[in-house]
């Protein structure tokens, strides 16, 4: 513990962490050494970690990267917090990321860009980019990050990293900051699949504070690595994830050479098609924005949060802190959002972005009919310089057009390191049925 917190110290310029907490965690570190010496460590005992700074610590700042939330102190801990810390993992603080979530650079963030350690001059994804870019300059071993639409499987890509994002429900909500409800997920990030089977061990469970957490038993996911193996697996390769526009040359064929090595490995390739693939996006871009303007009302300057000085009334109290404490990318969401959800619009926008929601999903539970796991590019590029993108939103929302279908259906999926594309790693996606993790895992086990 003692070395990661030095390790971090020197790292200052990736801009990985918002807080660190080098109190809070000798101390957990002191309990897992009492834990190892009564003969009761797991797998996680005294192994530092990260969690992204949207889930609440108590007693610990978590300001979800925005200034509205500067100076929040929660009273209580996020499920996943508590999982992982009676697991015996030790944090060490809360990471960096795009302000409430919303962005796929890491530049939205009130605390600043974090910079990718493949190469400082370019992002590391986002929205879980400090947690990435802790986890690949191997600061940490392991970290926390949630996923919307894209936002731990794009960064662990963009790093040379494993990002997993469990089934909706596998695991609680309870204590992460809500951006959109439906499709919002906690999972783990690591450097391999074995890794990500231990954290989500921990991450996983029933828990009746989420109400849309599913009680289900925990498979054992270290022990399904082993017979997991990519002998006469089914992977499907969806003809619209290889065909799609703006997709760089590199990273198709590094995706390709990464689909050659499973078949090598004995896995059976067909091809699939998700006729919906295109409409993701879109239907995406109506329906997170849509729950977050609603979650982020309860930012009003009067419960908690960033109050603007001297309001004249209550109007003036509201509108100008929400004015100061919100960026503008989360201004832009909640604007596009309320627009979407209002009276005139409500049928045309967010009826309609549901049922295409629908078909989306229905596409891929046709999919797993004929295959086990679906395989592609889990982003249409490289890392990409800072700045390149803050100033175009939609280029923006488009690196995440392989990933956000997924949360749309509510599937788990992981990104797992597939080689390089002129110089920087380049991510394989792979998304499983509902709750197949163990499986998924165990294919990414066998292709690492
Ligand atoms: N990049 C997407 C967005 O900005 C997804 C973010 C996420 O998964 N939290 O909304």
């Amino acid at each position: 513990t003692r070395s990661t917190l030095k390790a971090i110290e020197q790292a200052t310029e990736l801009n990985a962490f918002i807080t660190l907490t080098p109190e809070t965690a000798m101390a957990e570190a002191a309990a897992a050494d009492a834990a190892r010496a009564r003969g009761e460590a797991g797998p996680l005992t005294g192994v530092p970690i990260a969690h992204k700074d949207i889930f609440c610590t108590e007693g610990t700042r978590t300001s979800c990267a925005s200034r509205m939330l500067d100076g929040f102190v929660p009273p209580y801990d996020a499920f996943v917090v508590s999982q992982l810390r009676a697991a015996g993992a030790v944090s060490v603080g809360k990471t960096n990321m795009d302000e409430f979530a919303m962005g796929s650079s890491n530049e939205t963030s009130w605390y600043g860009p974090v910079r990718n350690p493949w190469d400082i001059g370019t992002v590391p994804g986002g929205s879980s980019g400090g947690s990435a870019a802790a986890v690949a300059a191997r600061l940490v071993p392991g970290a926390t990050g949630t996923d919307t639409g894209g936002s731990i499987r794009q960064p662990a890509a963009l790093t040379g990293i494993s990002g997993l994002k469990p089934t909706y429900g596998r695991v609680s909500r309870y204590g992460m900051i809500a951006f959109a409800s439906s499709l919002d997920q906690a999972g783990p990030m690591a450097t391999t699949a074995e890794d990500l089977a231990i954290l989500l061990q921990a991450m996983a469970g029933f828990d009746r504070r989420d109400s849309t957490c599913v009680d289900r038993p925990v498979p054992d996911y270290r022990a399904a690595l082993g017979d997991g193996g990519l002998r006469g697996l089914r992977v499907g390769l969806p003809r619209e994830y290889f065909e799609a526009d703006g997709v760089d040359s590199e990273v198709t064929r590094a995706v390709e050479a990464a689909v050659d090595a499973l078949r090598e490995a004995g896995a059976e390739i067909r091809g699939i098609s998700l006729p919906n693939t295109s409409l993701a996006v879109p239907v995406y871009y109506v329906i997170a924005p849509a729950e977050a303007s609603s979650n982020l009302s309860r930012f009003d300057g009067v419960r908690y949060g960033h109050r603007c000085d001297d309001p004249a009334d209550l109007e003036d109290l509201y509108k100008r802190s929400r004015g100061e404490g919100f960026g503008e990318e989360v201004k832009r969401r909640i604007m596009v959002g309320t627009y979407a959800l209002s009276a005139g619009y409500y049928d045309a926008y967010y009826l309609k972005a549901q049922q295409v929601r629908r078909m989306i999903r229905d596409d891929f539970a046709r999919a797993f009919d004929e295959v086990d796991v679906i395989a592609g590019p889990t982003a249409p590029s490289t890392a990409f310089a800072l700045g390149a993108k803050s100033d175009d939103p939609v280029q923006m929302y488009l690196s995440d057009i392989f990933t956000i279908a997924v949360n749309l259906a509510g599937l788990p999926a992981l990104s797992v390191p597939a080689g390089f594309g002129g110089g920087r790693p380049v991510g394989l996606q792979l998304i499983g049925n509902h709750f197949d993790e163990a499986r998924l895992l165990g294919a990414a086990h066998g292709y690492q």
